[in-house]
């Protein structure tokens, strides 16, 4: 294994060990417990209570919400609990939600009893695949409201009750696809449309056609030339702007979406649509939105279709992704963090920024002592980075593109990091090829650092630490 690799698997796992997890609604402190800890909290329940395993579930940025109820279905959950409500998810669901509404999955409807032991861990397990490793447990009836306060107060996040399962490495891996950021599959980017490319003409106005034809062109008759002459009707502009005078915030609510419903009235020019569409309180999606969601059902098919392609290429363009920022992991990944620090942010410090942070970071409470011998594991190696004169680089650069002669000291990293676990080295010298072939040095890596004459011994001594001295 290279030293990069090396050193971004120790990262992993401490953030796995040692990191402070927060609640992804409202940042809170988020316990995390095995599934026995889980289990034990609920048997400390009175016999007979009644509780609910709960998982949330969170939206994917851009995705219709059919996509994810599908998703809830499959993994077995039959009821989902939007903002309070609850759905059956048997039923044909028309949910039309706005971004940041909280959902819960019901993952199962249990009765306290020890006996059940076996059935209720499996159920704890379920929570946490359906949850992303967090759950919630609700207690729905036969029990006291003293017990109710009790368990509350014993079990979970402050607001939500949330408590995470066991924190894996691989939970912070982006090449994991449980792990990696569902919009852009782990790739940091994503295809968006772009402003200039949908409205090639601001000097028109929306009823004049100031978007490309393929993206947008106002029709009154038809369910969205309703819904943008609704959009009117609350806020304030009109059809018949040309689109540079339009202002900044009305031009992003007609790409991207309204945060409130608006109320659908007919367009005064309309000579067709359907009056059921009349009256109801709907979202606008935006156009922009709504080309992105075509095209992630587009890419979701995974057949190729050169017309699609290049009607795509017309109207989009290579975008940081939406969702993950570019961080490539799920956002719930950057909730957890280790001296105030993300993964992420962590992997963006080059590394004579990071070395030195490493040395602040005081860790306390049941991971500090494995999370500190994994910092002692990093700084060890990036004391070996640092030698070789890689100050400059870090983990989200080089885990990219590295150029020739960056690779190759990467793997002159490597080898020294296995001659420092050798017993005996021998240093074939002075230089390479026909300027070698003298025994410059042998012994113990300890003697090879100490011998002056030796190229290999130079880069040895940060890597031994106190015990190696040039002679
Ligand atoms: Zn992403």
């Amino acid at each position: 294994m290279d030293t990069l690799t090396d050193i971004s698997s120790y990262l992993n796992l401490l953030f796995a060990t040692a990191a402070d997890p927060g609640c992804p609604y409202s940042g809170d402190p988020v316990p995390v417990r095995t599934g026995s800890q889980i289990l034990e909290s609920i048997l400390s329940l009175p016999a007979g209570a009644e509780i609910e395993l709960r998982a949330p579930v969170f939206e994917i940025y851009g995705e219709e919400t059919e996509v994810l109820l599908n998703e809830v279905r499959r993994k077995g959950c039959r009821r989902l609990i939007v903002d309070g409500a609850l759905c059956d998810l048997a039923e044909e669901l028309e949910l039309d939600l706005l971004p940041g509404t909280p959902m819960s999955a019901v993952v199962d409807r249990l009765v306290v009893d020890p006996a059940m032991e076996k059935q209720i861990r499996t159920a704890i397990d379920h929570a946490l695949l359906v949850g992303d490793s967090l759950m919630s447990v609700e207690i729905v009836g036969k029990c006291s409201k003293k017990e109710i306060a009790r368990f509350r107060r014993s079990f979970g996040s402050k607001s939500k009750g949330l408590v995470y399962g066991d924190i894996t490495p691989d939970f912070f891996m982006f090449n994991n696809p449980e792990s990696a950021c569902r919009t852009c599959g782990g790739i940091g980017t994503d295809k968006a449309t772009h402003p200039d490319l949908l409205i090639p003409d601001p000097q028109r106005s929306l009823h004049d056609g100031c978007f490309v034809r393929e993206a947008f062109s106002y029709c009154p008759d038809n369910w969205m030339g309703h819904l943008l002459y609704s959009l009117t009707g609350d806020y304030p502009f009109d059809l018949d702007t040309p689109w540079r005078e339009l202002d900044d915030d009305i031009r992003q609510l007609i790409l991207y979406g309204a945060e409130q419903r608006i109320r659908m009235r007919r367009p005064p020019d309309a000579r067709a649509g359907n009056p059921r569409w009349l009256d109801r309180d709907v979202v606008w999606p935006g156009i922009a939105t709504r080309i992105e969601r075509l095209y992630r059902r587009y890419r979701q098919k995974d057949v190729a279709h050169s017309g699609m392609e290049a009607w795509l290429d017309r109207v989009m363009v290579d975008h940081e992704c939406h969702e993950c920022r570019g961080t490539r992991l799920r956002p719930t990944r950057m909730k957890f963090r280790v001296a105030g620090v993300d993964i992420h942010q962590m992997g963006e410090m080059h590394f004579d920024e990071l070395r030195p942070f490493l040395d602040t970071i005081r860790l306390e409470g049941k991971g500090a002592d494995a999370g500190n011998q994994v910092i002692r594991e990093i700084a060890k190696r990036l004391d070996l980075l640092l030698g070789i004169g890689l100050d400059y680089l870090n983990f989200n650069r080089a885990s990219g593109t590295l150029s020739g002669g960056e690779a190759q000291r990467i793997k002159l990293a490597t080898e020294l990091s296995k001659l420092q676990r050798r017993n005996h080295v021998i240093d074939l010298g002075p230089g390479g090829g026909r300027h070698g072939g003298e025994v410059v040095a042998a012994g113990p890596p300890e003697a090879i650092a100490a011998c002056r004459a030796s190229h290999t011994g130079r880069f040895l001594v940060p890597l031994l630490g106190g015990s190696a001295r040039r002679a």
